[in-house]
């Protein structure tokens, strides 16, 4: 049995190819030659609704098998993926003076990131074609992600990642049983790398920007906001943005239900970079051209989104400028300070790199690019447990912190009449 994709399209000549045509990119441009997966809708509608979901207890996204590029009758993994839980947060709404928030938790997912939902796809895409190893590049929690459902399913795996990646992440990984290269040099080096060897070795290649199916496997998060908010598309979603994969795979899950007549209108995408690592941000403020423009010395607290040349860069800016959202910049002292904020606010414990699309919510509405009556998305990207020492650096700047006390409740009492 087929899927529904009719090809994939090259982002820069407009070519088209068969899916077995190619495995990545449009040879004709390299790793730059990105290329988006085409379906075929008028299938779709006949193999799912929104009626025939409401019935659907699978949670998680293969609930869209349908409107993904596997085949109907694919094994998937068995790690529950996705259908993360979408909380009110009328607290932070409050304290923003916004009517309606929502924040998405993927830091509930098994790995504890968004990344588990591109990683799901690249491993049954991989298991279709009989790959021995899959291979990718990340900044932590692709890589934890690729290795946990790999892990799953019994499937070999090399990682690359940069030798400074934060320790839990590089724990998770050796867990799971991943083969770890500790790249001397930035996540940019380890990408390098990494297409070198998959390209030597003859591995599946995950990496992000590259593999097209990821953003597949990204989009699965804009189906469930929809369908969670009963088809009443939210008016704005703050996501952070590295490479850009995630936010250009929000975009093309938003497109996918234009295309079928599910939402009604396109919700804002506003894409939150760090500070120092704001090459989108930049050429968005600055109308650069993303494929002319050098990459940057990208450094921030926010690991998972440091990234000198987002190498999803095309459909990054795409998913801004036909949204007509907005970049947003925060600096590494407002990523840490969202930590507590969001914890405290809604209960959702974030690694930098989540609390970042929460900073850009709180920097949005201080000039004035939110209104109060828009009903606000954030997405947590990523589990504070990822990160310890950032949460801890977090808290420090919050002026809060523990109490020292004996064994003994006289002393407890002492402590307590200072407080
Ligand atoms: C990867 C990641 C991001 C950014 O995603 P991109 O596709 O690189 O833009 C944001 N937050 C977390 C926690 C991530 O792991």
């Amino acid at each position: 049995m087929m899927n529904h994709v009719l090809h994939l399209k090259s982002l820069l000549s407009g070519r088209t190819f068969r899916p077995d045509e190619i495995d990545y990119v449009d040879p004709e441009f390299g790793p730059d030659g990105i290329v988006d997966v085409v379906y075929d809708y008028d299938a779709i509608k006949r193999a799912i609704s929104r009626e025939s979901l409401r019935d659907n207890r699978d949670a998680s996204i293969w609930r869209y098998k349908p409107l993904l590029p596997v085949r109907p009758d694919a094994p998937v993994p068995p790690l529950q993926i996705g259908w993360t839980p979408l909380y009110p947060a009328p607290r932070l709404g409050a304290l923003l003076g916004l009517r309606q928030v929502w924040v998405k938790d993927d830091g509930r997912n098994p790995t504890a990131s968004f990344k588990d939902r591109a990683s799901a796809i690249a491993v049954v895409k991989a298991q279709e074609r009989g790959a021995e190893i899959i291979t990718t590049a990340s900044t932590g929690n692709a890589a934890a992600a690729l290795s946990g459902i790999c892990a799953s399913v019994g499937q070999a795996n090399v990682i690359f990642v940069p030798e400074k990646a934060p320790p839990a992440k590089v724990a998770q990984l050796l867990a799971y049983g991943a083969t770890v290269m500790l790249v001397r040099g930035t996540y940019d080096d380890a990408f390098e790398l990494c297409l070198q060897a998959s390209d030597a070795y003859g591995w599946y290649n995950r990496n992000t920007g590259f593999n097209p199916y990821m953003s597949e496997g990204k989009k699965t998060a804009t189906l469930e906001i929809c369908e969670q908010l009963g088809w009443q598309a939210p008016d704005r979603i703050f996501v952070s943005v590295g490479d850009g994969c995630i936010i250009g795979g929000l975009h093309k899950g938003l497109k996918d239900l234009m295309a079928l007549g599910w939402i009604e209108r396109m919700p804002k995408l506003m894409g939150v970079q760090a500070a120092g690592s704001n090459y989108l941000a930049e050429a968005w403020e600055r109308g650069e051209d993303v494929l002319t423009k050098p990459p940057i010395d990208a450094q921030t607290v926010a690991d998972s989104i440091s990234a000198g040349l987002p190498r999803d860069r095309l459909k990054a800016m795409a998913a801004v400028k036909e949204t007509g959202g907005a970049y947003v910049t925060v600096s590494d002292d407002e990523i840490l300070t969202a930590i507590p904020a969001l914890a405290r606010g809604c209960g959702v414990f974030a690694e930098p790199a989540g609390a970042t699309a929460y900073a850009g919510l709180v920097k949005a509405v201080e000039q004035g690019l939110v209104s109060a009556d828009e009903r606000i998305v954030v997405l947590n990207t990523g589990s504070g447990l990822k990160d310890v020492a950032g949460a801890m650096k977090g808290v420090e700047r919050a002026g809060t912190q523990a109490y020292r006390v004996d064994a003994d409740l006289e002393d407890l009492k002492r402590v307590m009449a200072t407080i």
